[in-house]
């Protein structure tokens, strides 16, 4: 037997290796096993088990296997195949998503054996000098034993499936324990009767008057239902202590063991369970599902719901539905610790059978899930975009919440892949519907809906006859020649602050600090310096004090007045969440607030018990970046400000004003979500400007019709597909060298792509890495799957490998990227 072996490295192509004997009965696609590969010892993950090989004596043997049910199957295997050729990663790359964080190191194994089971069996074998009878000798007298101490004693490598057909009889359990101990399974310490009933009643009479406290320990294991119970659960419930249970099991009455447990995730966020009569539109949108989910057939759609329609509710039911087909279901929503109210709600109707997958659960907490999903157990899994690789079989449902949300893409890891549109695909693999909800869609989708690849669905009204809040703009510019401004904060907004904390209504105030590289405007008329080529902004580089587009690599020394209307009252923009935590803290000195941003969330459960606090009144104000933007649902803000439209508005992105549509629109949509009329300030440069006022309008319809014809007219997505191609190294000439190296290699397939020259990255250095990127886009037109942009890439790299000078310069792709910085 043989096994193909791929390993979560660049190269591309799998690796045969033998099976030696003892393991063929444990190797099997989706196992990860340990393997020689040059000089190292790896670990990789079985494809496929071929019964032949082309050249059977050059190759080595596989020396041990990880895990004991595969981690993916063959399903999975198409799944990742096609991140790893979409993302342009290696397939081993893409697998390395299927085992949770913590755990992809190598295992270590323990066994746990029955002592006296294994010596019975020692007993029973025929030859003492078996392997088997080896091991059973070991095993009789060491109840934990490390496998390697096992496989030092006997000097065996291969012990694992002697091993394995004990655990099958059960005389052992083969425990898995991570090197690096970040994970373990947990164990407590459990109580069980080790006699029948009967004869402990009739060892009752003996022990009654010594010690009553046995007694009462017996009685309690006897009256149980369950075969047995926590040893500190037991002596809470008889308000015994241990030395109790001790003699008793020295009498051999009683049996304390040690049970695995999982760790179950508990969300901090409390909120009452509700249920409520669907509103006709909910339930219109719900039905236009049902179909699909019964029928077990593949269907995107987009969920177009104005904030606070009861998008969670239509998921919620859609999710039941499911289930009651004997299917299962996954949600993935962006970035799951800043949502707890997403994962209460779903908790609350679905209890035991969600596992939740989130960064900031602790490794063994997502361990644990992990195997419960593995396992069958958890039915429902809600997550972030990682959550997408969860082991989950049978899927009957895919939700992606926020679909318009960045932190879909992952831009951190090869490959990277995006959430969103992996689930459609995913969804299209197990023939199930997937539903992209949102307030504010990507243009992608919509223009997707729009031809009717997805199909749309819309919640035009909010549930329970709440009104969209009232959107106002306040132009900082005149404010500040009336005098009505205070440093940051226009007097509008303050004196609004002020009402709604006196009436103990709730107040967010947004400022979203994201942007680092800061950008040139005019203080007089609000002209931000754009592009002439792309209409995107152009970004101040500090190190070299000039203005740089990032599309087109177009550079010019910063502007000594402004080219709009030639004022010198030209600025650099910049103000955090803290300066304007700072300032309120002036204004309103006794004010209960908290700011929510990354650098604020340092703990777990911070930002839950925040929310509780603010559902519960205990705070009046929230400040922060745009996770204050996401998807919080509580009745009493009715004051919602921005500080700066323009923190998003000006970033140099062709998706700038597409963002901030979304993030205004989702913020302000936080506000009068009850009988409490919701108001929204937001402070600005240009109170003219055209995305804001769609804003205002709630006109999303407006602003994705302007939105589309720019991205034709500039072949944008969606009507081009765009790498971007990233070199870094700590000497700028080496990753200079390998972009012009790249580039050139690349031009020769200008007649199918375009292809711009290496620019410096906004962020040129980061951690001591000097950062240039190469942009290539393809029509959608003439290369619709972006195959053409994919082997014009692989080509490239191919030969770039045997030719550069500086190939040794790692290049990362990015397909479809969502941030160029
Ligand atoms: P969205 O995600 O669309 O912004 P939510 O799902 O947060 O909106 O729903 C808004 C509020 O309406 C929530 O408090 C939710 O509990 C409530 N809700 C949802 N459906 C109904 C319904 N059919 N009747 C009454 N209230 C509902
Ligand atoms: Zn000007
Ligand atoms: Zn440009």
């Amino acid at each position: 037997m043989y096994a193909e072996v791929v390993f979560p490295f660049p190269f591309r192509n799998s690796f045969t290796y033998r099976v030696p004997g003892e393991l063929e009965d444990s190797v099997q696609a989706g196992v990860r096993v340990v393997a020689p590969f040059g000089k190292r010892i790896l670990t990789g993950f079985v494809i496929s088990t071929p019964e032949t090989c082309e050249l059977p004596d050059k190759i080595k043997e596989i020396r041990d296997v990880l895990d004991k049910y595969p981690i993916f199957d063959e399903n999975s295997i198409k799944f990742y195949q096609w991140i790893a050729d979409y993302y342009l990663s290696s397939l081993g790359e893409a697998l390395r998503n299927c085992v949770p964080a913590g755990l992809d190191v190598e295992t270590k194994r323990k066994i746990v054996a029955d002592t006296a089971y294994c010596f019975e069996l020692y007993n029973e074998e025929p030859k003492k000098n078996t392997i088997k009878a080896q091991l059973l000798q070991l095993l009789s007298v060491n109840e934990i034993t490390k496998m390697g101490f096992l496989q030092k004693t006997l000097k065996k490598k291969n012990i694992y499936s002697a091993l394995r057909s004990l655990e099958r009889i059960g005389a052992i359990s083969i425990v898995d324990e991570l090197e690096n101990a970040k994970v373990r399974i947990k164990h407590i310490k459990h109580v069980r009767l080790a006699q029948s009933k009967d004869e402990i009643f009739n060892n009752i009479p003996l022990i009654e008057k010594r010690s009553p406290k046995q007694v009462v320990i017996l009685l309690h294991l006897v009256s149980l239902k369950e075969e047995s119970v926590s040893l500190a659960g037991l002596l809470k419930k008889t308000n015994t202590n241990a030395s109790s249970v001790n003699s008793l099991a020295e009498k051999g009455l009683v049996e304390v063991f040690d049970k695995e447990v999982t760790r179950d995730y508990k969300e901090t966020f409390e909120e009452a369970k509700e249920n409520f009569t669907l509103t006709p539109a909910q339930q219109k949108v719900i039905t236009s599902v049902t179909e699909k989910i019964n029928e077990q057939k593949f269907k995107p759609y987009l969920l177009h719901g104005v904030t606070g329609s009861g998008k969670t509710q239509v998921y919620i039911e859609l999710v039941k539905l499911a289930l009651k087909q004997e299917k299962n279901a996954l949600i993935l929503v962006p970035e799951i610790s800043l949502t707890p109210q997403m994962t209460t709600r779903l908790l609350n109707h679905f209890g035991d059978e969600v596992a939740v997958l989130h960064s900031k659960m602790s490794a063994g907490e997502r361990f644990d899930s992990w195997r419960s999903v593995l396992s069958g157990k958890s039915r429902v899994v809600v997550g972030a975009r990682s959550a997408l690789f969860s082991p989950l079989k049978n899927l009957g449902l895919i939700v992606v919440d926020e679909e318009h949300d960045q932190s879909y893409k992952n831009h951190e890891m090869v490959p990277k892949y995006h959430a969103r549109d992996a689930a459609v695909v995913l969804a299209q693999m197990n023939s199930c519907p997937v539903i992209l909800g949102s307030a504010t869609p990507s243009i992608e989708s919509m223009y997707n809906a729009e031809n009717g690849k997805y199909e749309l669905l819309e919640l035009k009204e909010r549930v329970d006859n709440a009104q969209l809040p009232e959107i106002k703009l306040v132009n900082v510019n005149i404010e500040k020649k009336k005098h009505r401004m205070e440093n940051i904060f226009s007097k509008t907004l303050l004196e609004e602050i002020k009402k709604r904390i006196e009436k103990k209504e709730g107040v967010i105030i947004l400022q979203n600090r994201r942007g680092f590289a800061t950008q040139v405007y005019c203080e007089d008329c609000g002209e931000i310096q754009m592009c002439s080529e792309c209409s995107v902004p152009m970004v101040h580089h500090i190190s070299k004090n000039i203005l740089v587009c990032h599309y087109c690599g177009n550079s010019m020394p910063v502007p000594k007045g402004c080219t709009n209307c030639g004022s010198l009252s030209i600025k650099f923009f910049g103000t955090g969440t803290q300066r304007v935590e700072d300032e309120l803290d002036f204004y309103f000195p006794e004010i209960r607030m908290e700011r929510v941003d990354s650098d604020a969330l340092n703990k777990k459960g911070k930002l839950a018990s925040i929310f509780n606090d603010f559902k519960k009144g205990e705070l009046d104000l929230l400040v922060g970046t745009q996770i204050v933007a996401k998807g919080l649902d509580f009745s009493k803000v009715t004051l919602v400000g921005v500080i700066a439209a323009e923190t998003s508005l000006w970033m140099p992105d062709f998706r700038a004003d597409e963002r901030t549509f979304q993030l205004l629109t989702q913020v302000a949509g936080r506000a009068g979500r009850s009988k409490e009329k919701g108001e929204v300030i937001i402070q600005t440069q240009d109170h003219e400007n055209f995305v804001l006022k769609k804003v205002v309008m709630n006109d999303y319809e407006g602003m994705y019709k302007r939105e589309i014809g720019m991205r034709e007219e500039m072949s944008y997505p969606p009507f081009a597909r765009i790498c971007l191609i990233e070199a870094k190294d700590e000497k700028e000439e080496n990753v200079y060298g390998a972009m012009k190296d790249f580039y050139q290699i690349l031009t020769r397939y200008s007649n199918y792509v375009t292809v711009y020259p290496p620019t410096e990255a906004i962020i040129a250095k980061i951690k001591g890495q000097y950062r240039y990127q190469i942009l290539v886009k393809s029509s959608r037109k003439t290369d619709s799957g972006g195959a053409v942009l994919r082997k014009a890439i692989l080509d490239s790299f191919i030969e770039f490998n045997e030719k550069s000078r500086y190939r040794n310069i790692k290049l990362y792709f990015d397909i479809d990227p969502q941030n160029i910085m």
